[in-house]
This record gives structure tokens, C-alpha cells and sequence, in this order.
């Protein structure tokens, strides 16, 4: 049997306050981190911008450099190992049937280059190239033989993809002659690959580049050129296929201008009038691609001069774009560039969802946090209070101790005496108590201890402050309470002991208390006051105990 805490309760709320105030703190600081987070990820907001589309644009600008030079490269290499052909004889302009099946068979592996051809000194021509006939794959092949007449000079043969012949034409007005070419006259001078601007192919009217290389006999003079074509719409295709964002776009345009890839492969050519047909321009491309090159155009009128990524930021019917060049390849001392360009808040979008993801993230992790902090305090806190309720509490009674009574009471007392309220104590004893241990036995003696303390305890208010103050006595302290109004509570108290017999595991017994009762005097402390109350219960006991006494003078 146990007293139910008495004095739990307001322990109880001492406990909360200050799990409340500690809480209180962590939510403080918690707020404070996510607003920390929140303000210099603001702060920071800017140049990630930046950061994240660069990042974003490069990859695009690596994919296409890495597509681009795969291209050139194979129309470079096929130049070369058909110039070494030619110079280990394996390959002669004056056998035109095998010329063309060299080139064929190249082509069929070769699905970048568009077209191969050799035109020697003499004016001879071999040119094969892709040919989509009714949607089959194909070659066509130009002959020029500058020895036959000129009804046979010029002729076309059509081919499948096997190389079966469908049909063959013969043109005499097609005064095509290769030594006239640009390709022709800048590779017989160089030992190199040289690679011509981009312009429109004569045959297929697209826009496209050839590499060419001069072929030598052993003596070094110059039996003819080499020559590989490769068309641009296919470089766009690619571009096609590499997302900037939902609505942005990449596009090629080599140093003097012309645009080389565009994901709008159509629009590559432009024809002012109908013999003039030529490369466009950036400014010849939509609005957007216009006014990005436009500006490049004026910050480097020299292409070759952007040396290194430029970036740009420009306006069009206030919406806002992020536009970025960057140099992408040389080939033959020219340059090829990327631009890149995407509206801004496309860009700002991805940046703002991760944003909002690590606010997120934020408050996730501050209310784990939290819960984690509230558990961990818990049950650190736990034997804590267990020490603190121990050292408070007298542990057979649940009452406070004699410790904790004077502590508390001290401050009851100077509250008293600042509102210039009386308070008053009693001191309680019950009578013949060693009695009751010696013929029962110590624990029944502890079953009226208790008894004894939950009656006394139904007869004080909330306000009142009651202890074991050592064996079988009490104390208690009321505040706001004189002398008289102390005398009536303590009549009650030692009423309820007595008004019934006490119930133990040995029976009914009867007991009784002495009460002895004092006012706080001005310039008294507890010790004192506590004194007072034990002489006036000690005249309690010489009274004949069971008694209450409120002053010392008759005995
Ligand atoms: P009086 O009426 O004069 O107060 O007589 P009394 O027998 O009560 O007085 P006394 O102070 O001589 O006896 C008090 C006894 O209380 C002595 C001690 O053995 C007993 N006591 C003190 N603390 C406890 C306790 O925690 N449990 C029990 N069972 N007995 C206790
Ligand atoms: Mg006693
Ligand atoms: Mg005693």
C-alpha cells in the first residue's frame, strides 16, 4: 500500500516547464537553421543559376563536339586511306570501273559521308554518291572522261544498294570540270586535308563541307584530289536530339558566319533569288537565334577571337533568355562555334523544384530532429526526475521531506511577510506510537504512518504544504492563515485521525494525534516558527495527548 504521490502534481507541472521551455528552445533554433538555409540559399540563387545552366549547356556542348568531330573525322579519314590507295597504285584515275567501286564500298560503311570522288589533272571524274531512289537506298555515279567525245563525256549511272546497275544517262551539257573547283585548287597546293567552307553541293543543292587532299605519284607531282563530302543536315538531325530544356535549342555556326547545323535541318540554304543560292546566317534563322547572334556578332566581330565560353543574357517581348558560345572545333584555321540558348526561367525552374525540395528535406529533418531531441530528453531526463523526486519526497509517504519542506516554505514565508499576509504551521505527532510498533511490529507501524498521512492530507487544500517531517511526525505550513483560522484546521485534522479507527493488516486500530499550532511572527524564519508549533505540541503530549494547542500559557 502506497500513498498515490501527493505531491506529484506539482512536481509534475516542474517537469513540463521545463520540457516546454526546452522544446520551446529547439523549435527556436530549428526555425532559425531552415530560415538560415532558406536566406542563403536565396543569396545563392543567382549564381547557381548560372552554375546549373552552364552545367546543363556543357553537356549539351560535349555530346554535340564529340558527334561533330566523329563526323569530320571519318570524312577525313576516308580521304586519306584513299590517297594512300592511290599512291601505292592500287588505285589509278585511268581505271574509273574500279575507282567507282571503291568509293561505293566506302560509302556503304561510311553512313557520315555523303559522297567520294577524284578529279585528276586532265580534267578525268569519278563522283559517287548516295542516292535514295523511290525510297531504296542507292549510289549514283558521275563519270567525266575528258578523252570522249562530248556526247559520251558526261555520264550518270544509277545503282541499288547491291551496286546493280538500274540505269545510266549520258548529259552533254554538263560542263562540269573539277579543276575549277575550290576543293580542287586549295588541295593541289597543300600536303595536308584540306577542309572547304561550308557551301551549297553543286549536285544535291544542300548545304555541306568537303575535305579534300592532293594525291601524288612517287616523284611528288600531282596526279589529281581526293575528295569526301559530307552534308550538314545530318549534324542537325543531331542537334535535334539534344534537349536544352522544354523550349531551348543548339546550333553550329562556323567563323564567317554561316550557320553549319541548326535542329531546323530545313532551313540551312537560303535562296535570295533563283540563281543565288547560299548558306544562311544566324540572322537569317528565328528570332530568338537571330538576336543571340547578333549580339555575338558585335561582342566578337572576328570569330576566331572567342577564345573561351562567352556567355550572354538578353531580353525578347520581356521574357529572358541564357545564351552561351563556346568554341567547338578548329578545322582548317577556321572555327567552328556552338550557342546555345534557353529561356531563363526554364533554367531557374529546376533550380526552384530543388529548392523546394531541400525546404522539404529542411523541415523533414528539423521535425525528426525534434521527435528525436523530445525522446532523448525524455529518457535522459527520466532517472533524472526519478533522483530529483527521490530527494524531494520522503519514500514511504510520497510526502515532501523535511529537505524539501523547508525549502519550499522559505519562500511561502517571504511571500507572506512582502504581502503582509499572516501564515501559519502545525506540528503533528501521533501518540504513542512506539506502542503500536512493539505490539504489532514495524511494518503494521508503517500502515498507520501512512493512514495517518493520506487523512491529514484529505484535510488540506492545494495550498497547503504538508511533509513527514521525521518518524512519526508531520508538519504542515498554511499559507494565508492566522492563528485562529490555523487552530479550526488543525481541530479537523486531528478529528479525522480520530473519528474512526485505522484499518491495517492487524486489525482495526485506534489512533490519535497531537497537534501543536503557530503564527509566523515578523522577523521569524521556518526553523523558529517550526519550534514554536513543536513546545505548543509538546504541551499537546503533557495535556493528556489527542489535542490540539494553540499557545504556551496554561499547561
Ligand atoms: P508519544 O505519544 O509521546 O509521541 O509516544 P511515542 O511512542 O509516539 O513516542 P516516541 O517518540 O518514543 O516513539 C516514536 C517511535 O516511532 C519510535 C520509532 O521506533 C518509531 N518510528 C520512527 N520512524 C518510524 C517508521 O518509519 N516506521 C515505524 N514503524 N516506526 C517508526
Ligand atoms: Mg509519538
Ligand atoms: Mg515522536
Amino acid at each position: 500500500m502506497k500513498l498515490p504521490h501527493i505531491s506529484r502534481d506539482r512536481h509534475g507541472k516542474q517537469k513540463f516547464n521545463l520540457l516546454f521551455s526546452l522544446l520551446g528552445l529547439l523549435i527556436v533554433v530549428e526555425a532559425l537553421t531552415v530560415f538560415a538555409v532558406l536566406a542563403s540559399q536565396q543569396y545563392a540563387a543567382d549564381r547557381a543559376l548560372h552554375e546549373h545552366s552552364h552545367e546543363l549547356l556543357q553537356n549539351v556542348v560535349d555530346e554535340t563536339r564529340e558527334n561533330a568531330v566523329a563526323y569530320l573525322q571519318q570524312a577525313q579519314d576516308s580521304v586519306a586511306l584513299a590517297a594512300g590507295v592511290f599512291e601505292a597504285k592500287l588505285l589509278s584515275g585511268d581505271e574509273p570501273g574500279r575507282l567507282e567501286t571503291y568509293f561505293l564500298e566506302q560509302l556503304r560503311v561510311l553512313p557520315q559521308v555523303d559522297a567520294l570522288y577524284f578529279g585528276d589533272t586532265r580534267g578525268n571524274f569519278v563522283f559517287s554518291k548516295r542516292n535514295d531512289q523511290n525510297g531504296e537506298p542507292g549510289f549514283l555515279t558521275k563519270f567525266i572522261r575528258n578523252t570522249e567525245p562530248q556526247e559520251t563525256r558526261v555520264t550518270r549511272v544509277y545503282r541499288n544498294f547491291g551496286f546493280t546497275e538500274l540505269s545510266r544517262e549520258y548529259d552533254p551539257k554538263d560542263e562540269y570540270d573539277p579543276r575549277l573547283r575550290p576543293w580542287f585548287k586549295n588541295a593541289r597546293n597543300s600536303d595536308d586535308e584540306v577542309w572547304t567552307d561550308p557551301y551549297i553541293f553543286y549536285t544535291s543543292q544542300l548545304p555541306g563541307l568537303t575535305v579534300a587532299r592532293a594525291v601524288r605519284n612517287t616523284q611528288g607531282h600531282l596526279i589529281g584530289v581526293m575528295g569526301a563530302d559530307i552534308e550538314l543536315a545530318a549534324l542537325s538531325e543531331f542537334l535535334q536530339t539534344q534537349r536544352v530544356g522544354p523550349s531551348g535549342a543548339a546550333f553550329i555556326v562556323y567563323s564567317n558566319g554561316d550557320v553549319l547545323a541548326h535542329p531546323d535541318a530545313a532551313v540551312l540554304a537560303q535562296q535570295d533569288d533563283p540563281n543565288n543560292q547560299r548558306m544562311k546566317r544566324l540572322e537569317d534563322l528565328d528570332e530568338i537565334t537571330a538576336h543571340a547572334g547578333t549580339r555575338l556578332m558585335e561582342r566578337f566581330p572576328d570569330l576566331m577571337a572567342l577564345r573561351q565560353t562567352h556567355f550572354d543574357d538578353f531580353e525578347i517581348e520581356s521574357k529572358r533568355y541564357l545564351s552561351m558560345f563556346v568554341p567547338l572545333l578548329n578545322r582548317g584555321n577556321n572555327l567552328w562555334v556552338m550557342g546555345v540558348y534557353a529561356p531563363e526561367d526554364e533554367m531557374a525552374h529546376t533550380i526552384r523544384e530543388g529548392q523546394r525540395e531541400s525546404i522539404y528535406l529542411g523541415v523533414a529533418m528539423s521535425l525528426l530532429s525534434i521527435t528525436a531531441a523530445i525522446l532523448i530528453a525524455l529518457l535522459v531526463m527520466r532517472p533524472i526526475y526519478a533522483l530529483q523526486r527521490q530527494a524531494r519526497e520522503d519514500p514511504l509517504t510520497g510526502l515532501y521531506n523535511r529537505r524539501s519542506f523547508d525549502e519550499v516554505s522559505g519562500k511561502k514565508l517571504a511571500n507572506a511577510t512582502r504581502n503582509g499576509q499572516p501564515i501559519s504551521a502545525i506540528m503533528i505527532d501521533i501518540d504513542s506510537f512506539k506502542a503500536i510498533n512493539d505490539q504489532y511490529g514495524h511494518g503494521i507501524g508503517d500502515e498507520v504512518l501512512l493512514a495517518v498521512s493520506r487523512r491529514l492530507f484529505r484535510g488540506l487544500s492545494d495550498d497547503d504544504l504538508l511533509s513527514r517531517h521525521g518518524g512519526e511526525e508531520f508538519a504542515v505550513l498554511l499559507p494565508d492563515a492566522s492563528l485562529d483560522h490555523c487552530m479550526v484546521v488543525a481541530e479537523r485534522l486531528r478529528q479525522q485521525v480520530d473519528e474512526s479507527p485505522i484499518k491495517t493488516s492487524a486489525g482495526s486500530l485506534d489512533v490519535t494525534i497531537s497537534l501543536g499550532v503557530a503564527e509566523l511572527v515578523n522577523g521569524e524564519g521556518i526553523g523558529e516558527l517550526l519550534d514554536r508549533a513543536d513546545k505548543r505540541l509538546l504541551l499537546a503530549k503533557r495535556r493528556g495527548r489527542n489535542c490540539v494547542v494553540g499557545a504556551e500559557t496554561h499547561v
